[in-house]
This record gives structure tokens, sequence and C-alpha cells, in this order.
């Protein structure tokens, strides 16, 4: 075993840091308080291949390994979680259904835009009525001669009134249960589907948030996604690896959150002494390093069991559910060593506190996860 980053590695942390430094931490309030995604932004995370980091060059993706794309999630979600969620939600979602299941025709049409940073990537699975039990949702997917017809709704879609493609997951056989559910891809514009309400967030809010909605919206057959009925199988897929995604998240804003308490900890004096001092504060800074290095390496071994073409079901579930319940805590020490400095917005401990929490709630809350887990250790 050996637990350090290439040199190539520690080089990419480098770049992603200086990157999030210069490029989105002078802008992060300003996205958070306006709640919009920053589309200028989105040409120079191309640039750098964030838009495409773990797909094969071949379709403008930057070749890199699930251990690399926890790398580049952790640095930019240390500076802003909410620009992390995007790119993770592109990148995770909807790129990666498109790239293991799409053909080559799909692949070429819609999976180079997408690496290549001309479109955001949307991805629906949750609906108003289905959320943790996904499988019970109520779009449907009708065949009609050379065409798809999409009835429906889909809730929280990331990018859903901005994405250029989604990817749509819909019932097309409704006795079959989870095995009679397609994925479809739908262009932005495409008459019949239209962006509903956009959500108006606690937190992550430089992330755009909305419904969307599809009404006899018909795409081509060509349009269907992996096998027809296949869709929901397929999506417990691109979760496992999304889900490790979604804990390099909360590795890298519980980073951001200790870093920030840790710095001000070291000037903030009271009593006449750096608080820094206080044993009560040393405590919480060495119990949330402690936590963000096991929460760290969790994640990695899931990617780096990726790396090697395993089944990660596991793995994943519970690195997410570590990681992002330890985020949790570190934000809420980040506040409480700020003190009332903490909850104003002078200071990024209260953002910190406000996005972490999606974090034990998206791609399967800590519930779920734990369902999963549970699943994998009992074999059923
Ligand atoms: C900012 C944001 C972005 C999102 N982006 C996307 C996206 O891009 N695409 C997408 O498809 N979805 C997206 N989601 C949706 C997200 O995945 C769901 O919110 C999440 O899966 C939970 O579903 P729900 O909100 O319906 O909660 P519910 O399923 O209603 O859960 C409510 C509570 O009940 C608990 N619960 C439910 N079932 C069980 C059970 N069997 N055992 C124990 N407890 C249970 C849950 O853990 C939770 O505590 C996003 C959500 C947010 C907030």
């Amino acid at each position: 075993m050996d637990f350090r980053l290439a040199d190539e590695q520690e080089i990419l942390r480098r770049t992603v840091r200086e990157f999030a430094e210069a490029e989105i931490r002078p802008h992060v309030m300003e996205w958070d308080e306006a709640q919009r995604f920053p589309m200028e932004l989105l040409p120079k995370l191309a640039a750098l291949g964030l838009t495409g980091i773990q797909f094969p060059e071949e379709y403008g993706g930057a070749a890199m390994s699930a251990v690399d794309y926890c790398i580049c999630i952790e640095e930019l979600a240390r500076v802003c979680p909410a620009i992390a969620l995007s790119v993770a939600a592109h990148n995770g979602l909807c790129a990666a259904h498109i790239g293991l299941f799409g053909n080559q025709a799909q692949k070429q049409r819609y999976l180079t835009r997408l690496l290549r940073g001309e479109v955001l990537g949307a991805w629906g699975l949750t609906e108003a009525g289905a959320g943790s039990d996904a499988a019970g949702m109520r779009t449907t997917g009708v065949r009609d001669g050379d065409s798809w017809v999409i009835n429906g709704s889909k809730s929280f879609i990331t990018h859903g009134s901005i994405g250029g493609v989604m990817v749509v997951i819909a019932v097309t056989d409704r006795t079959k249960g989870h095995r009679g559910i397609s994925a479809f891809i739908v262009e932005h514009g495409t008459p019949g589907m239209t962006a509903g309400r956009k959500e108006n967030k606690l937190g992550m809010r430089a992330s755009d948030t909305s419904e969307v909605v599809f009404q006899a919206c018909r795409v081509p057959a060509s349009q269907l996604l992996g096998e027809e009925n296949w869709g929901f199988i397929n999506t417990l897929q691109v979760l496992d690896a999304g889900r490790i995604g979604i804990a390099a998240l909360s590795v890298g804003l519980a980073q951001g959150a200790y870093d920030a308490a840790r710095e001000y900890a070291k000037q903030r004096r009271q009593f006449g002494q750096p608080i820094s001092a206080f044993q009560a504060i040393q405590w919480k800074l060495a119990d949330n390093a402690t936590r963000i290095d096991a929460a760290r390496l969790l994640t990695y071994r899931a990617a780096h069991l990726k790396d090697r073409g395993r089944r990660t079901t596991k793995e994943s579930s519970m690195a997410k559910l570590f990681a992002s319940e330890i985020a949790v805590r570190a934000a809420d020490d980040c506040v409480q060593i700020h003190g009332g400095y903490g909850f104003v917005k002078d200071y990024p401990a209260e953002k910190y506190f406000r996005d972490v929490k999606l974090l034990t709630i998206g791609e399967g809350t800590s519930e779920i996860q734990r369902l999963v887990i549970a699943r994998q250790l009992l074999g059923q």
C-alpha cells in the first residue's frame, strides 16, 4: 500500500487550487447572493479539463482517473461548494450516464459538447413525489412510431433551467417496476420541455436548481439512452460513481471550513492570548483534522477501486455517508470557532454552514446510504 499521491496528482491539486483561488474565491459571495451559476466560468473550467475530467480524449475529455477526479472536486469545494456541485453534477451524472451507456452516435453528438464545456449537463431522476423512492416516479416515456413522447415533471434538477443537454429517467413499462424504466437524452429547447420553478435555496445557491416539466415532449427514438427498460439499473451504476464525487465534495468543503477555522483561531485574541491556545479550540481542530483525514481515505479507496474496474456500491456509500456527516460537523465547528463572526457574511464560515447540509441529502440521503450499505453487508 502507498498512501502518497503521485507527483502529477500533487501538481493537479496545486493547479486546481490556484485556479479556484484566482477565478472563484473573489466572486463566491456575489454568485451566492445573486443565486446565479456563472456561465462565464464554463470556458475556464473547460480549459482546465474540469468539464470532462474522467472521459476519454477522443470525445474531448481530460482522461483523468477517479482519484484525480476527487482531487479536482475537493479543491473546487474547498473554495466554493456550489461550483463544485455543478461540476460534479455535469461530470458525474449527465456526462457519466451518456459516457457509460450512450452509443457511438450519442457520444459524438452530446458527450463531445458536454466535455468541451459548450453546454452544461443536467440529469433528472427525482420527482416531487419520488425522491428516495426514485423508482416510484410518475414521468412516462411512451413509444409512438419513430419517437418517444415524454410526460411528467422532475424536481430539484441541477442545471434544470440552464443545462443544454438533459438525461431524463422515465417509466416505459409500468408493469415491470424498476425494470420498466428507461433513460432519454433531451436537448434544451425541445418543444414540450420547459424549465419550471427555480428553487430559492438555503445553500449551494450559485448552483442552479429547477423543476423541469415535460408536456407531450417528443424526441426521436434515437434519443433512448442505453437499453429500453434498463434505465433505472443503469442509474444505480451512475450513482455508485456519483457518490464518490459527493464524498470528495464533502472532504473539500470540510477542509475549507477547517482551514478557515484554524487561521481564525490563530489570529483571534481573547483573555490576552490567541483562542488557539485554549484546549477547547485545539480539540475541535484536532478532531476535525482527524475526521477529514479518515473521510479522505475512505473516498480515495472508493475511487481507487473504481479505477481498477471494481464495483464500489458499498465503498461509495460508506465514503459519501461518512464524509458528508463529518463535513456537517466541520462546518458547525467552523462557525463556533468564529463566534459571532461566524454568523455574518464577512467570513466564509456561514456559507460553509449553509452549503454543507445538501451533502447529507443529495444523491441519496444519509438514511438511504445506510440502507445501501446494510443491503451489501447482508447480501440482499
Ligand atoms: C440542491 C439540490 C440539487 C439536486 N440535484 C438533483 C439532480 O440534479 N437530479 C436529481 O435527480 N435529483 C437532484 N436532487 C434531489 C435529491 O437527490 C433528493 O432531494 C434526495 O434524493 C432526497 O429525496 P427527497 O428530497 O424527495 O426526500 P424524501 O425521499 O422524501 O426523504 C425525506 C426523509 O425521509 C427519509 N427516508 C426516505 N425513505 C426512507 C427509508 N426507506 N428509510 C429511512 N428513511 C427514509 C430520508 O432519508 C429523508 O430524511 C437535488 C436536491 C437538491 C436539494
